[in-house]
C-alpha cells in the first residue's frame, strides 16, 4: 500500500501511466479527455479502466481527499461502521452491500454531473450514460423544481357537520398556520415553513355516519425530505382542528404523494444520436414514439415503463442515502392520480423532427437530515455530486429516470433489450456458476457468444475450465 490508501496500480492499461506524486496523490488522469474541466461528466472509456484506475481518474477530476479515496476503495457500505448502523435502524446484525458506479455525460440546465448510482441490477448504469450522452447531443436535459412542498395529513373523525367544520377551519388560517410555524422555528428561519392549509371532506355527515375531514398543512421544507418536520407540524395542530371542527384528532402524517413537489424534465434527442447499424435515426425516434403511446394506451406496459424509469431514479436516491420507498410510493400514486395507472414520461417528434422526452414526477428527496449526512458514503457522493440543494438533486435524479427511460425504449424499439441485457447479465451468470477473477469475463463472452445466458450453460463452461486447470496441476504446469 502507499500513503494515502492508494493501492500501488499493477497494470497499466494500454501504456497509459500509473502517474502518482511521493505523497500519494495523483499527478495525472488516465484518460486525456478533451474536455478538462473538473465537472465535465464526459469521461470516455471509463469502462474500460480497472476500479483503482477509476479512483486515480475521479481523484484527478474532483477534489477528493485520501479519506474519501478510503471510502471509495473500502466499499461504499464499508465506510458505515457497525456501531453507525446500530444507531441507524434496529436489531443490527451486519451492514448489507451493493453496487456503487458512475452514471456518466449528464448535463442538466447546463451543468455537467457524474452522478453515483447504487443498484443492483446489470446494465442499468450503462443505459442510462449511453442515453445521457445522445440527449447531450441536443443540448441536455432541462428541468425544472416546484418549491419543496411537503403535505402533513391531519385526519378528523366524528364530525358533526363538515360543512361548518371546513368553514371553522379555513377562518382560523392565520392562526393555525402560525402555530405550524411555531413547531418548526428553525426551519422558519431557513426561509421555510407553513404555506398554506386546505380542508378535503372524506366522508359527508348525514343522519346515518358523522364525517370525516382531511386538512393539509402545506410546508415549505427547503433542503430536507421533510418527513419528520411536518410530522411535527401535523402533531402540533391536530387537536386544535379537531376542536375547530368539534370532531377528533386521527393520523397525524405526512403523504407521499407530494404533487406539490414535482419535478419537470425535457430532452431533445437529435435523429445522428438515435442511429445505430441497423437503424436510421428516424426509425428509432418512431419506435420510442409508438412505445411511448402503448404505456400510454395500456396500464400493463406503463408499470414497465415506468419502472424502467425508476431503475435510475432509485439508484440515484439510494446512493445519497433518501428515502426510496417514499419515492416510489410517490411516483406511481401519481402515475395513477386521475384513476388510471400512466406513464410518468411520453415521448413524442419534437422540434426539427428531433425525439422530445418529457417527464414529471413527485421529487420528495433531501440534502440534508434523515440518513443523507449520518452515513459517510451518502456524504461522499453529495460531495461528487458538487453538493446540490434539495431541488437541483431532484432534477437530477429525473434526469436520470428519463435517461433510463429513453435507453430502454430505444432497445425496446430496435434489436430487442435482451441483446443487450443479456450480454451484461452473463456476468451475473458466470459469478452465481462460481467464476471469479478474469473468468468471470471469460465466461460471460462465452455464454454471449452462444446467445444462451443460462446458469446451467455456465456451469457447463466451468466444468470445462476447472477440469483444464486440475489437468495442468496434475500434469505440474
Ligand atoms: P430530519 O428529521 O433529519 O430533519 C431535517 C434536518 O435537517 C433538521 O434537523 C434540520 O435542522 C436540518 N437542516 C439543516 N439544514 C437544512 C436546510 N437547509 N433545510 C432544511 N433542513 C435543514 O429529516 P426529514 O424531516 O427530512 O425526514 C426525513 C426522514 O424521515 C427520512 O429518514 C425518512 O426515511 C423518514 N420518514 C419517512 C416517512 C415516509 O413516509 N416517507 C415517514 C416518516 C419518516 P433544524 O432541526 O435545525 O431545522
Amino acid at each position: 500500500m502507499e500513503a494515502g490508501g492508494l493501492r500501488v496500480l499493477r497494470r497499466g492499461r494500454r501504456g497509459r501511466a500509473a502517474a502518482r506524486d511521493g505523497r500519494g496523490g495523483v499527478t495525472q488522469s488516465f484518460i486525456q479527455s478533451k474536455e478538462t474541466t473538473m465537472s465535465v461528466s464526459r469521461i470516455p472509456r471509463f469502462y474500460k479502466l480497472s476500479v483503482e484506475e477509476r479512483h486515480v481518474e475521479l481523484r484527478g477530476r474532483l477534489d477528493l481527499d485520501d479519506d474519501d479515496l478510503r471510502i471509495l476503495e473500502s466499499g461504499w457500505h464499508g465506510s458505515l461502521s457497525i456501531d453507525a448502523a446500530n444507531n441507524m435502524v434496529e436489531n443490527v446484525i451486519s451492514t448489507h452491500a451493493l453496487p456503487l458506479g458512475l452514471g456518466l455525460n449528464f448535463r442538466v440546465n447546463d451543468r455537467d454531473y457524474i452522478v453515483p448510482m447504487c443498484v443492483e441490477e446489470p446494465s442499468v448504469i450503462a443505459a442510462a450514460s449511453n442515453a445521457a450522452k445522445s440527449v447531450r447531443d441536443g443540448g441536455g436535459f432541462t428541468a425544472d423544481a416546484d418549491p419543496p412542498i411537503m403535505i402533513a395529513q391531519v385526519q378528523i373523525v366524528g364530525v358533526p357537520d363538515t360543512n361548518v367544520a371546513c368553514v371553522e377551519i379555513l377562518a382560523r388560517r392565520a392562526e393555525l398556520m402560525a402555530a405550524c410555524d411555531a413547531a418548526i422555528p428553525s426551519l422558519v428561519r431557513r426561509g421555510g415553513g407553513a404555506r398554506g392549509i386546505e380542508v378535503r371532506t372524506l366522508v359527508a355527515s348525514s343522519e346515518h355516519e358523522p364525517g370525516m375531514l382531511v386538512v393539509h398543512l402545506l410546508v415549505d421544507c427547503q433542503d430536507a425530505m421533510g418527513a419528520n418536520m411536518v410530522n411535527t407540524v401535523a402533531e402540533s395542530v391536530a387537536r386544535r382542528l379537531a376542536e375547530l371542527a368539534g370532531g377528533e384528532p386521527g393520523l397525524r402524517i405526512l403523504s407521499n404523494l407530494a404533487d406539490r413537489r414535482l419535478v419537470r424534465v425535457r430532452c431533445l434527442v437529435p435523429l445522428h444520436a438515435l442511429e445505430t447499424k441497423n437503424f436510421s435515426g428516424e426509425r428509432v425516434r418512431d419506435g420510442v414514439v409508438a412505445a411511448s403511446r402503448f404505456a400510454e394506451l395500456d396500464p400493463y406496459r406503463a408499470a414497465t415503463h415506468n419502472k424502467g424509469i425508476m431503475n435510475g431514479v432509485d439508484a440515484v436516491v439510494l446512493a445519497t442515502g433518501n428515502d426510496w420507498r417514499g419515492v416510489e410510493a410517490g411516483a406511481h400514486a401519481y402515475a395513477a392520480r386521475d384513476g388510471r395507472y400512466r406513464p410518468l414520461a411520453i415521448w413524442r417528434v419534437g422540434p426539427g423532427g428531433m425525439l422530445q422526452g418529457d417527464l414529471e414526477m413527485p421529487m420528495v428527496v433531501g440534502t440534508v437530515g434523515g440518513t443523507t449526512r449520518a452515513h459517510p458514503g451518502a456524504r461522499l457522493v453529495m460531495k461528487l455530486l458538487g453538493h446540490p440543494g434539495a431541488a437541483e438533486l431532484g432534477m437530477l435524479i429525473a434526469s436520470v429516470g428519463l435517461a433510463s427511460n429513453l435507453s430502454a425504449l430505444r432497445a425496446l424499439a430496435c434489436e430487442g433489450i435482451q441483446r443487450g441485457h443479456m450480454s451484461l447479465h452473463a456476468r451475473s451468470v458466470a459469478m452465481n456458476a462460481g467464476a471469479s477473477g478474469a473468468l468471470v469475463e471469460q465466461v460471460a463472452r462465452e455464454l454471449s457468444e452462444l446467445g444462451d445466458v443460462r446458469l446451467e450453460r455456465a456451469v457447463a463452461i466451468m466444468a470445462r475450465y476447472t477440469a483444464t486447470s486440475d489437468a495442468l496441476a496434475d500434469a505440474g504446469e
